[in-house]
């Protein structure tokens, strides 16, 4: 087999979900909820099936769909998005990494990541031959350092990676750090690919800043996102790029001879959801804020430690005082004897970190009660 496929393993996170099943855990690790997805989508759905959406749709994504996600976006980023030239409709944000990774580099290249890193990152490189130059994100606010990104920056990378807001740290990256990462990029002529999925989860007071919208930066960003967890319908596997058009007649190409389309009915269902006002996003972040607090309060009850996030729907757990060697073990325990699901923290740091655990609250408020009661059990 190729040497490829023995450089990485499979998928933790995916794992665990695994493991959880097994365990009859409530699975906290993979990141997905456990509610319904809007009515209006799922009707739409019921509609689409018997209308002529069962073939393939252009290669780069339905008309309809395009479109529709140009209006939202363009006003989101504050451009007009073309949606014939500038959009490349996935399977996914996570072929949406994939397909921008093999997009702009080539073998040999280096990319940096920001560690603790969503864990694709390391099999995306691996496939497409680059090689990842790591700066950390140093706890409790996940900051990274001014001399050590140029440090990187130095060794002349093709790409930058940025995950923002940060899966699993929940770091929002504020307009300073984005400027600073926009001046190297531009200074070491970089590309900047971002994984923007939970844009509409991020906390208040803080903001989401699309990359791509910061002075000069157009022209030099690839950026990914999904309908997966805004609409929450991560099983639907719809994702796309939006890049100037250079980027995206590339990514088209590398999209088309990877996977020719996402799913024609479901894209056209999903147009429903991109075609939202604003309301339903406000709702959105409502719901997911009451569940960071009604998650976080449980915790502090346990006393258990945890990151706050100020995006996404991910905390970091520090399992140091339960005396484990090794995090993986302590999950495979938790899912087996406390019948909870949870992602090893070494999975998403580059630096040997065994002392953390990720937990998601994307769930019903009795999913999350019921997690709380079993995590006592750890008392
Ligand atoms: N983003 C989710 C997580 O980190 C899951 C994504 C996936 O498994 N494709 O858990």
């Amino acid at each position: 087999l190729s040497k490829r496929t023995e450089a990485f393993t499979d998928s933790v996170i995916r794992r665990m979900t695994r493991v959880s099943l097994k365990y009859g855990a409530v699975n906290l690790s993979q990141g997905f909820p456990d509610f319904e997805p809007p009515k209006e989508i799922l009707d739409r759905l019921s509609e689409v099936s018997n209308e002529d959406y069962h073939q393939y749709s252009i290669t780069w994504g339905s008309q309809n769909f395009r479109e529709a996600l140009a209006v939202k976006q363009s006003r989101l980023m504050g451009r007009k998005i073309d949606p014939n030239g500038e959009i490349v409709v996935t399977c996914g944000s996570t072929e949406a990494m994939m397909a921008a990774m093999l997009t702009v580099t080539n073998p040999g290249d280096k990319v940096i990541v920001f560690s603790p890193f969503y864990e694709n990152y390391g099999a995306d490189a691996i496939l497409s031959g680059a090689e990842p130059i790591y700066v950390p994100l140093y706890p409790p606010e996940f900051e990274f350092s001014r001399d050590e990104l140029e440090k990187a920056f130095k060794q002349k990378p093709k790409a930058l990676i940025l995950c923002n807001p940060s899966n699993p740290c929940g770091k929002v990256f504020s307009y300073e750090e984005l400027r600073l990462i926009a001046e190297l990029a531009e200074k070491y002529d970089t590309f900047v690919i971002t994984d923007e999925v939970y844009e509409h989860i991020v906390y208040k007071p803080n903001k989401h800043i699309y990359f791509a919208s910061l002075p000069g930066m157009w022209e030099r960003t690839v950026s990914c996102s999904s309908l997966s967890k805004t609409y929450s319908i991560t099983g639907w596997r719809l994702g796309y790029i939006i890049a100037p058009p250079y980027i995206a007649a590339a990514a088209k190409k590398v999209h088309d001879f990877l996977t020719v389309g996402a799913a024609a009915p479901l894209q056209e269902a999903a147009v429903t959801g991109l075609k939202f006002s604003d309301g339903y996003y406000e709702q959105l972040l409502d719901k997911y804020t009451a569940k960071r607090d009604l998650f976080l309060k449980g915790l502090e009850d346990l006393n258990i430690n945890y990151t706050v996030p100020q995006g996404a729907y991910y905390i970091l757990i520090d399992i140091s005082e339960f005396g484990f060697d090794s995090d993986l073990e302590f999950c495979e325990t938790l899912a087996r004897d406390v019948g909870v699901g949870a992602v090893p923290g070494s999975s998403f740091f580059r630096e040997n970190v065994n002392h953390l655990i990720r937990l998601h609250f994307a769930k019903r408020d009795d999913t999350l009660f019921e997690a709380l009661n079993r995590l006592s059990g750890l008392r």
